[in-house]
């Protein structure tokens, strides 16, 4: 299991009153970073065609996982890092900021997709990253988190769609 005293904890991370999560102490025990990416994956019986992985810690885990389920990977990017035509946009805000992001439209339409991210705060990213999934015909969108910020009620923001997460504080 993973557990909160897997991660490292920085206040006033990036800015004032943000109290920072950090999965470095994951990162660094193979063990840990094992563990990590089995809690990230999806329910049995779960359908997943391609797992996307969100800039920039869900591109740790997201390829591990989709090499597990035997799947493809994509990318959700920021915006202006992502080259090609058939790009979706969508704007979030998040617990310490804006951010604008990206996806290929060609790998999410009329899949399943499993989202991967670090952590799920007040939910404004995910909500966007579903929001610009489903606008681009997947099939279904759910979600994996190594930790839920429960007291900033991330899920509300993502009702209708699965979420699961390894560790809720
Ligand atoms: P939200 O959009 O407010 O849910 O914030 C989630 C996004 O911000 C994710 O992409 C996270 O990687 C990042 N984030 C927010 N809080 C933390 C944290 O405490 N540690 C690491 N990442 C965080």
């Amino acid at each position: 299991m993973i557990t909160l005293d897997d991660f490292d904890t920085f206040p006033d991370f990036p800015v004032e009153g943000i109290l920072f999560y950090d999965i470095s102490p994951i990162l660094a025990s193979p063990e840990r970073f094992r563990e990590a990416c089995i809690q990230l994956m999806p329910p049995a019986g779960a359908q997943v065609d391609v797992v996307a992985g969100v800039d920039a810690r869900g591109f740790i885990f997201a390829p591990v996982v989709a090499q597990t389920l035997g799947v493809g990977m994509t990318m959700v990017r920021k915006k202006g890092k992502m080259p090609g035509v058939d790009l979706l946009e969508s704007s979030a805000s998040i617990e310490y900021g804006s951010t604008d992001l990206t996806v290929s439209a060609g790998p999410i339409e009329g899949r399943h997709v499993l989202v991967i991210d670090d952590v799920l705060a007040t939910g404004g990213t995910a909500r966007a990253v579903a929001e610009m999934l489903t606008r681009g015909g997947a099939a279904s969108v759910r979600f994996s988190f190594l930790m839920e910020l429960a007291g900033l009620d991330g899920r509300a923001a993502l009702e209708g769609f699965e979420v699961t997460s390894a560790v809720v504080v």
